[in-house]
């Protein structure tokens, strides 16, 4: 998207830019985001799905603390909404 700005303004290496991207992630990222970076393939596109799905935020919570991950109903329907840290 801004690919003709870097190369105006190419006081930039890449090692500092992708530094920049890194520094600007803000807090932990949200417990649904590191559910899906951590489950299997399988698990992780089940999560996915019952995100997307009318499946309520409790029931989905609820699995996943028995699967050992243990996230507030408030954080999924949060992530579900895009008010989570992973959301932007
Ligand atoms: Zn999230």
């Amino acid at each position: 998207m801004s690919e003709q700005d870097n190369e105006k303004g190419a006081t930039m290496k890449l090692t500092e830019a992708l530094e920049a991207q890194t520094k600007r992630v803000q807090g932990p990222p949200c417990a649904i985001l590191v559910a899906l970076t951590e489950l299997d393939a399988d698990d992780a596109t089940a999560l996915t799905a019952a995100l997307a799905s009318e499946m309520q935020s409790t029931m989905i919570s609820r699995a996943l603390a028995s699967v050992g991950y243990p996230v507030a109903s408030n954080t999924v329907g949060r992530h579900r909404r895009g008010d989570c840290s992973c959301g932007r």
